[in-house]
């Protein structure tokens, strides 16, 4: 029996387990190393961290749907992957061998990149529901005593639209507790121009976000590299086209949440071949790994190079649609290895994204990547809003349940008028 080891129990492995074991049934053992036993719905923290949810609405225990579906679980996590011996060596001292490894290991948070950045020292995150949950008592603590506010990312950031999500969504809930009116909001972002979302802009998000920002009042700082944050002031360089000093701004905060950049997680980074610099796994179309044949890679861990010049580093989102088309191209590719057969699937990586601002939203669909492109559309209403609580309950439902299926995903995209943007394109297929 063949050996598949997913490293990771977030958005991408959960998943990547249900299908590949859907796949292989009992030809193959499946077998997931995460770092705890439960799986908790990212894409919810936003609203975790104003209290319009709670840490067990999002949360699933995985132990008995892996059970059920016979797939073994190590919660212990990974101390260091070692793909010339096929093997993971865990925090607890255990070796797991594999046949095949599937990586889903997320990101690292780097907020020691930039002094004061970050839940332990002056700014909140909601990349973790433990941050969520920390960023929730600051949140309170705002509406309680009002004073300046301060969302966005840094630089090296790669995920834009829940900075976005996050600034709606507190304007909502500030103007519903009655205290927007004393809350002076700037979104702070190394974006070239609002609404680039690491995409060169999808559709027409700079207008609808620009739009929408003056709208609710939200002032805004481009091309904004942050130097360092001390207790309720952030230090912050505006830059020009060139890279050079625009301007230097020092924010005052009472509150503030800002992406970190992301990097590879340590049990793979820094392995020749495996990773590149900032410890993203390196793969092919096939989600395949060049040195180590038998490690893919699936979801925010995966190396994706930026879409084009900027003056700061703004680097490409990753999104639960996008990395959905990485888990089943990786499950066909690896069922297809070990029949014998060549890998031919290749995902579609479409970015696919719902921005909620509690209640309406922009939701925006970019195919391919890089423009130009076939699909490059943006829009906004009620109905985003709609769609995004239809999107968390309809994962923790597949996520609870242990199947792999996509019927919403196939509904959403129905719905925005747009085929087949999941679609597994096999190459040479005959
Ligand atoms: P993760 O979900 O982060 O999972 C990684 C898993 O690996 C975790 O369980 C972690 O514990 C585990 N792990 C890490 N290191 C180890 C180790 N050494 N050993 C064992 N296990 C380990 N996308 C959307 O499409 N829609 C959205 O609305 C949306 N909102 C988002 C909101 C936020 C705040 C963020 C940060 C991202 C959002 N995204 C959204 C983007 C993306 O879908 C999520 O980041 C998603 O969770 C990424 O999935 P993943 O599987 O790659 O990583």
């Amino acid at each position: 029996m063949k050996n598949i080891v997913v490293l990771g129990a977030g958005l991408g492995g959960v998943i990547m387990a249900y299908e590949m074991k859907e796949k292989v049934g009992s030809t193959a053992n499946v077998t997931v190393i995460n770092e705890g036993s439960t799986y908790s719905f990212v894409p919810s923290n936003p609203w975790v961290a104003v209290g319009w949810r709670d840490r067990d609405d999002i949360s699933v225990e995985l132990e008995p749907v892996f059970s059920r579906r016979d797939i073994a679980l190590k919660p212990q996590g990974a101390k260091k992957v070692h793909p010339e011996e096929n093997r993971v060596e865990l925090n607890d001292g255990e070796m797991v061998d594999y046949d095949y490894l599937i990586i889903a290991t997320g990101p690292d948070l780097a907020f020691d990149e930039i002094e004061g950045l970050g839940p332990q020292a002056c700014t909140e995150s909601i990349c973790h529901i433990d941050h969520a949950m920390d960023a929730k008592q600051s949140f309170e603590k705002l509406v309680e005593k009002p004073g300046p506010a301060i969302i966005g990312a840094v630089q090296g950031a790669s995920c834009y639209g829940p900075a976005y999500e996050f600034a709606f969504i507190v304007d909502t809930a500030l103007r519903r507790a009655k205290k927007r009116d004393q809350v002076p909001m700037t979104f702070v972002t190394p974006e070239p121009y609002i609404g680039h979302l690491g995409l060169d802009g999808v559709g027409d998000t700079k207008s609808l976000l620009e739009s929408a920002l003056r709208d609710q009042h939200i002032k805004w700082i481009t091309n904004a590299r942050v130097n360092r944050v001390e207790e309720g002031v952030m230090h912050v360089e505006e830059v020009n086209e060139d890279g050079s000093l625009k301007k230097a701004h020092e924010l005052p905060f009472s509150f503030s949440m800002m992406l970190p950049a992301f990097r590879g997680v340590s049990a793979v980074s820094g392995i020749e071949g495996l990773t590149n610099p900032r410890g993203f796994i390196t793969i092919d179309k096939h989600q395949r790994n060049g040195k180590y044949p038998n490690v893919f890679a699936i979801g925010v861990c995966v190396a994706i190079p930026p879409v084009g010049e900027t003056p700061l580093p703004v680097g490409v989102p990753k999104t639960g649609f996008m990395i959905e088309s990485m888990v089943t191209a990786t499950a066909e590719n690896v069922s297809a290895l070990i029949k014998g057969d060549e890998p031919r699937a290749v995902a579609t990586w479409n970015a696919i994204c719902l921005a909620d601002f509690g209640d309406k939203g922009i939701a925006f669909v970019a195919q391919p990547q890089l423009p130009p492109r076939n699909v490059n559309w943006s829009s906004q209403g009620r109905w985003v809003h709609a769609a995004k609580i239809g999107f968390e309950k309809y994962f923790l439902r597949k996520v609870r349940s242990g199947k792999s299926e996509t019927f919403y995903e196939n509904l959403a995209l129905d719905v925005l008028g747009i085929k087949k943007l999941k679609e597994i394109h096999m190459e040479d297929a005959g």
